[in-house]
């Protein structure tokens, strides 16, 4: 895939595991990351564990990485499903257990609407394991068209997440 032509880009990825060693892969996924052509992984946040959202299946492990890319939106969408068909992804049925999910949350201050690809990811304002990871490594972002993403955080506090050094982050755990 040529993409050298492009502007560079920051674009943030979501990445989350329920199958097998899902702490193991996503460890793997941001080394895979890190070599994706015409990419430099910037950062990534700690890894967390959640309980699945309208979901089956075992706890998941999460975390967000930040990318610059000189990769267009559509063409980074590519290699992350080529890398998670290198995991064994099986796409059987909606919401179901995976060994890998990569997502692009943000692509710069894009917003895209096409029918493989919707920026900002759908539903990430309102999932505690893609919130938490984003603020914790950049705290002052904003989701193109929705505003600050702190201020979406009191919506997500039911939503049981925590930080897999054990330290405890949502709300109603103890201090
Ligand atoms: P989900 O991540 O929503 O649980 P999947 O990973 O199975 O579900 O993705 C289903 C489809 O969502 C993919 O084939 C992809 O084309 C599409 N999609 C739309 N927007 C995005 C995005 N921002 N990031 C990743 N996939 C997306
Ligand atoms: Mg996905």
């Amino acid at each position: 895939m040529t993409s050298e032509t492009n502007a560079l880009a920051r674009a943030w990825i979501g990445i989350g595991s329920n199958l097998g060693n899902a702490e193991a892969n996503v460890r793997l996924a941001l080394a895979a990351l890190a070599k994706l052509p015409s990419t430099r992984l910037e950062t990534a946040s700690s890894l967390f564990r959640s309980a699945p959202v309208d979901a089956d299946g075992a706890d998941y492990v999460n975390a967000v990485a930040r990318v610059g890319t000189r990769l267009s939106a559509h063409a980074l969408l590519a290699h992350l499903h080529g890398i998670e068909k290198e995991f064994g992804r099986e796409r059987t049925h909606r919401n179901a257990p995976r060994t890998l999910d990569l997502d692009i949350l943000l692509y710069g201050d894009s917003t895209i609407n096409s029918e493989d690809l919707v920026v900002p990811h759908p539903r990430m304002s309102q999932r505690a394991f893609v919130l938490l990871p984003l603020l914790q490594i950049d705290p002052f972002i904003s989701l193109p068209g929705l505003g600050p993403a702190h201020t979406f955080v009191p919506s997500v506090a039911g939503q049981t997440i925590q930080r897999i050094d054990d330290s405890a982050i949502n709300s109603s755990a103890p201090s």
